[in-house]
C-alpha cells in the first residue's frame, strides 16, 4: 500500500466525501418528507431512496481515491466476487456503471465515442457505453479507478468475453475468465466440479498474486455470509411486493438493486437492506402502495430501459397499472437459498454462479414467469425485447405465445434497448402499451 495515497484516500473519503454525502442524504430525506404527491399517480418515494443515493455514491467516491490503497478488480455482474472481496479487492462493475450512465442520460455521448472508434451499433449498449467512457474519461461517477485485475464469468453472456478481452488488451493487465456450462435442467455434479476447479486453480492464485496476500478461509466464510444475508433480505423485500397494493414498483427495484449487485459481500449492504426491509414492511402494514390506485399488476421481463424509467413509471401509474416484480430483479433473490453456509465455500460459489437466469434454458424462464404471475397475483406480462441483450431476449416470442396460449396470461413484447436511445421508438412504445392496456380493460384510466 502506498502511504501517501492511503492518507489522501482517508482524508478525502472520511473528511470530505462522507460528511458531504450524509448532508445530501438528509436534504434528500427532508425533500421526500415534503412530497405530498398530490398531483401524481405515484405515492411519495421511500425514504431509503436518499440512503440508496448516498450508499452508491459513496462507493464511487471511494473509487476515485482507491488506486494504490487497495487492489482493484473490474468484474462482470455474475462474477464470483466473494473470493475477491475476501482478498480485499475494491470492485467496479462496468455493467452497473453503464446502467448509471443510462439512468443519468449521459450514455449517448459515450456510445457515440465508442462507435466512432469502430464499435458496431450491434454490440451491446453496455459495452459501447463503457468503452466510450474509458476512451473519453467521461463518467458521472467522477473517475473510475484503473483495475489490477479483470474477472469475467460466462454465466450471463458471451459478449462479456469479447468485452473483457478488449479491456485486457487496452489496459494490459491479467484477465481471468470463468467458464460456466449451460444448465438445461438440474445442475450436474460434473458442472459444479468444473467451475470449482477454475475458482480454486485459476482465479484464486491469480487474484492472490494481484492482491499480494493469501486467502483466509474465515474471511471467505464471512463474505459469503454477508452475501447470503443481503440476498435473503432482498428476496424478503421482493416477496412483500406480492401484497396488494404493492409497496414498490419495479422501477423502484431497478434502483434499489444496485447494492445487491455491486456491494454484495459487505456488512454495510446487509445493514442497508435491513433498513429497507423495515420501511417496506411498514408500508405493507399501513396499506401504502407505490402507486395510488393499483388496478392491474404486471410482470416485467428483462433489463430496464434505463433512460425511460420515470416516463414509463408515470405512464403506467396514470392508468392504475403497477409492475410489482420482474424476472431481472428477482433473479438476485433466487440465489439466496443456494448459499449454504455449511458446505464447502468453493462448492457453494460454483453452484450459485452456475444458477443465474441467463445460464439456464428458456423453459426455466417460462416456468419462472408463469409461477411469478400466480404468486404475485399478476394480470399480464411485459416482455422487454432488449436489442442489446440477446441472451435475455432469446425465445421471448415463444415465451409470449406460450404464456397466452398455455397459461391464458396476457402478454406483450416491447422492443427497446437498455441504454441505446437510437433503438427506441417513443411512438411505437406508446401504441403497443396503449393497445395492451385496452386488452387489459384499462384504456379509460
Ligand atoms: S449482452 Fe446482456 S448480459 Fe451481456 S453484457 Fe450486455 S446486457 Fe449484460
Amino acid at each position: 500500500m502506498n502511504v501517501l495515497k492511503f492518507i489522501r484516500y482517508y482524508l478525502m473519503t472520511n473528511l470530505i466525501g462522507k460528511p458531504y454525502l450524509k448532508r445530501q442524504r438528509k436534504i434528500g430525506e427532508r425533500k421526500i418528507e415534503k412530497i405530498t404527491g398530490e398531483n401524481s399517480p405515484l405515492n411519495p418515494p421511500l425514504k431509503i431512496t436518499a440512503y440508496t443515493k448516498e450508499f452508491v455514491s459513496s462507493h464511487y467516491f471511494k473509487g476515485r481515491y482507491i488506486e494504490g490503497v487497495k487492489p482493484v478488480a473490474w468484474v462482470t455482474s455474475g462474477a464470483p466476487i466473494e473470493i475477491l472481496k475476501a482478498l480485499g479487492f475494491f470492485l467496479i462493475y462496468p455493467e452497473n456503471h453503464a446502467a448509471l450512465c443510462g439512468a443519468r442520460r449521459v450514455q449517448m455521448d459515450l456510445i457515440k465515442t465508442a462507435q466512432k472508434q469502430g464499435l458496431s451499433q450491434n454490440v451491446c449498449s453496455y459495452v459501447r457505453t463503457d468503452i466510450g467512457s474509458l476512451l473519453s474519461g467521461k463518467t458521472p461517477a467522477g473517475k473510475l479507478p484503473k483495475p489490477d485485475l479483470l474477472v469475467a464469468c460466462s454465466n450471463i453472456c458471451q459478449t462479456v468475453l469479447h468485452w473483457y478481452r478488449m479491456l485486457q488488451e487496452y489496459l494490459n493487465i491479467p484477465l481471468v475468465i470463468i467458464d460456466t456450462p449451460f444448465v438445461y435442467r438440474d445442475i450436474e455434479p460434473h458442472q459444479v466440479d468444473y467451475v470449482k476447479k477454475q475458482l480454486k486453480n485459476v482465479l484464486l492464485p491469480i487474484a492472490e498474486r494481484a492482491a499480494g496476500k493469501s486467502l483466509k478461509e474465515k474471511d471467505l466464510k464471512e463474505v459469503i455470509k454477508f452475501s447470503k444475508d443481503a440476498t435473503e433480505l432482498w428476496l424478503e423485500i421482493l416477496n412483500l411486493c406480492a401484497k396488494r397494493p404493492s409497496p414498490l414498483t419495479v422501477f423502484d427495484q431497478f434502483v434499489f438493486m444496485a447494492p445487491i449487485v455491486e456491494m454484495r459481500g459487505d456488512r454495510e449492504t446487509v445493514d442497508f437492506y435491513n433498513t429497507m426491509y423495515k420501511e417496506v414492511k411498514f408500508r405493507v402494514n399501513s396499506g401504502i402502495g407505490a402507486i395510488k390506485k393499483e388496478k392491474r399488476r404486471l410482470l416485467w421481463d428483462n433489463l430496464p430501459i434505463w433512460f425511460k424509467m420515470r416516463e414509463l413509471a408515470l405512464k403506467l401509474a396514470e392508468k392504475g397499472i403497477n409492475i410489482p416484480i420482474s424476472t431481472y430483479t428477482y433473479a438476485w433473490g433466487e440465489l439466496a437459498p443456494l448459499m449454504d453456509l455449511n458446505k464447502d465455500e468453493f462448492e457453494v460459489m460454483a453452484r450459485v454462479y452456475l444458477s443465474p437466469i441467463l445460464n439456464r434454458g428458456a423453459g426455466h424462464k417460462l416456468k419462472t414467469m408463469a409461477d411469478m404471475v400466480k404468486r404475485f397475483n399478476l394480470d399480464g406480462v411485459i416482455l422487454h425485447s432488449d436489442r442489446s441483450c440477446k441472451p435475455y431476449s432469446m425465445g421471448q416470442m415463444d415465451q409470449r405465445n406460450k404464456l397466452i396460449e398455455e397459461f391464458s396470461i396476457p402478454a406483450m413484447l416491447l422492443e427497446a434497448d437498455q441504454n441505446d436511445e437510437n433503438a427506441y421508438s417513443e411512438e411505437q412504445t406508446v401504441i403497443r402499451i396503449e393497445s395492451f392496456f385496452e386488452m387489459l380493460g384499462v384504456s379509460n384510466g
